[in-house]
């Protein structure tokens, strides 16, 4: 079902009663495509290269999903972790009659090659993570790696109000296992249904489902009358929004 733009009637109901709120990173914090589809064209470009096999560097960007100026929705860049991404790519590349062996030192002169587009705050993150601070706990569930997030999240001025993360190399379950987010509630001794998670992608709307916690959906500005069109994480999420600002307004209603 379509879920609602969030309303300020909205917001009292869904996000007052929430202790804790858990992000996504990328696509919800920060602007997807400015910082990773010149990361993957970059590692993509090289390995191709490396390998002596032009044409993979078309085949293995359709492959994970990296457009030309775009992440596509739901795609293994958007949503996989780093050594799930490693895989995909080792077992295309073998696909098109790569040895291992060469698609893996490929892969690593690639990985070398890796250069990041700019980090962009979706929206006005500063301050509003700031208000939220003053009254939920806050987390971070993402797919990056923790090294580049612990910089990320700094750069972006919030990570000293994030009180706990969960990466996608700490060993430990990622997204869609609900208990990335089933860990978080009892990390903070809240109940599940008190947690809301915010992310971008359907990824993130059926790990907050299987976890059985709230679930705003951050969608892009919509062109045409049905936002789902563009972001099908809206499709069974309680409500979507634009970015992160629209959830600190519930602090001047609640109050
Ligand atoms: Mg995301």
């Amino acid at each position: 079902m379509q879920a609602p733009r969030l309303t300020p009637a909205l917001r009292r109901q869904l996000v007052a009663p929430v202790k804790a709120i858990v992000f996504d990173k990328d696509g919800t914090l920060t602007e997807l495509n400015s910082r990773w589809v010149t990361f993957f064209r970059s590692i993509i470009a090289a390995t191709a290269a490396d390998g002596g096999d032009p044409e993979a560097e078309h085949t293995l960007a359709d492959c994970l999903g990296v457009g030309v100026d775009h992440i596509v929705p739901g795609s293994p860049a958007a949503v996989k972790t780093e050594s799930e991404l490693m895989t995909i790519a080792l077992d295309h590349l073998v696909g098109r009659g790569w040895t291992a062996e060469q698609a893996i030192t490929s892969m690593g002169v690639g990985l070398e090659a890796a250069t990041f587009g700019p980090l962009a705050p979706l929206g006005a993150v500063a301050p509003t993570i700031e208000t939220l601070a003053a009254r939920h706990l806050l987390g971070v569930a993402t797919s990056d790696n923790r090294a580049n997030t612990l910089d990320e999240l700094n750069r972006l001025g919030v990570g000293h109000h994030v009180s706990a993360l969960r990466c996608g190399d700490d060993g430990g379950p990622v997204k869609p296992d609900p208990e990335v987010l089933l860990g978080l509630a009892r990390e903070w001794r809240v109940e599940p249904a008190q947690l809301l998670f915010v992310g971008d992608s359907e990824q993130d709307r059926d790990t907050a489902r299987a976890a059985g916690t709230r679930f705003i959906a951050v969608v892009p500005e919509p062109r045409g009358v049905d936002p789902a069109q563009q972001a099908p994480a809206a499709i069974g999420a309680d409500a979507w929004i634009t970015s992160i600002e629209d959830l600190a307004c519930i602090e001047d209603l609640a109050g």
